[in-house]
């Protein structure tokens, strides 16, 4: 039996389908589409025509909030209110279909062989990319919450009256945590350039990234602190090249919480599974939901 597994980002759709053991077989990229999710749909039908092996169920992860039992999507990245994505993509494909969101599907991928959190039963996982997104693991399994919408980790306040979100608060952890704030306190350098450039000690980039590092250590512990997991696991655009990063946020955490920094470096790693985490993740949870 073979399983697509598809990550729908703003930008790209990364397709793969995944053979019994979740090896990869097959890969193809394309295009997103953002706004009309029928030709979403229609574009990932294409991708399956294409493919040499043919699936028999589908997983995708999407930027967004996926609630359940109604299937309602919302995504600000993909410009979708209240889209009932998982019913098209059923119609348009005739397969059965596992939606999910894709801060979820990344942290499937970690629990995996050669995975960040491999045999872990309670994870926290942040992806620090445009936005923070998250996801967690109690107990060995997702945490959904009573309509599947839990752990967006990115919109607990970690600054009374800070800079106004996307998503309409004002002081939200993802203002002052994603790759994009790296970028505004690096004074306009890329996120992943203002990483390379202060590990080879570029003095205004180490600035840069320790009031970052700062900013995260914040919400790090307070993650800690709320669930006291095994593993806090930092993935996204920022985690490649993120080893300075943690350094940094290490060196915080006293001055954040009365909490022991070894207790955080035990804990906090960086993701493994980088660019293929949210196909083969969203695999997985097709796996484990469909079959
Ligand atoms: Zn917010």
């Amino acid at each position: 039996m073979y399983t697509a597994g598809i990550d729908i980002g703003g930008t790209n759709i990364k397709f793969g389908i995944f053979d019994d053991t979740l090896a990869c077989v097959h890969t193809a990229l394309a295009k997103s589409v953002r706004g009309d999710s029928a030709a979403l749909a229609r574009q990932i039908k294409y991708l399956i025509d294409q493919s040499p092996v043919k699936p028999d169920i589908i997983g995708a992860g999407v930027p967004g909030a996926v609630y359940r039992p109604s299937g309602k999507v919302n995504s600000g990245n993909l410009r979708w209110a209240g889209v009932f994505f998982g019913r098209t993509l059923r119609e348009v494909t005739g397969l059965k279909v596992w939606l999910d969101n894709d801060a979820q599907c990344a942290l499937m991928a970690e629990t995996l062989e050669g995975g960040a959190c491999c045999g872990l039963e309670s994870v926290v996982y942040l992806t620090l990319g445009t936005g923070v997104g998250g996801a967690l693991l109690i107990n060995g399994r997702p945490y959904r919450g009573h309509d599947n919408a839990a752990a967006e980790l990115g919109h607990f306040i970690t600054h009374a009256d800070g800079l106004r979100c996307g998503c309409g608060l004002s002081g939200c952890f993802e203002m002052y945590a994603s790759a994009g704030a790296l970028s505004r306190m690096a004074g306009g350098v890329r996120a992943r350039q203002a990483l390379d450039r202060a590990a080879q000690g570029d003095p205004a980039m180490l600035l840069a990234v320790d009031r970052y590092a700062r900013e995260l250590a914040i919400g790090v512990c307070s993650l800690y602190m709320m669930f006291r997991p095994q593993a806090i696991v930092l993935g996204g655009g920022v985690s490649a090249g993120g080893e300075i990063l943690v350094e940094h946020v290490l060196k915080h955490v006293p001055s954040c919480y009365n909490l022991d920094a070894e207790v955080i470096r035990r804990a906090l790693r960086l993701a493994t599974a980088r660019n293929d985490a949210g196909m083969r993740g969203a695999a997985v949870l097709a796996k484990m939901n469909l079959t």
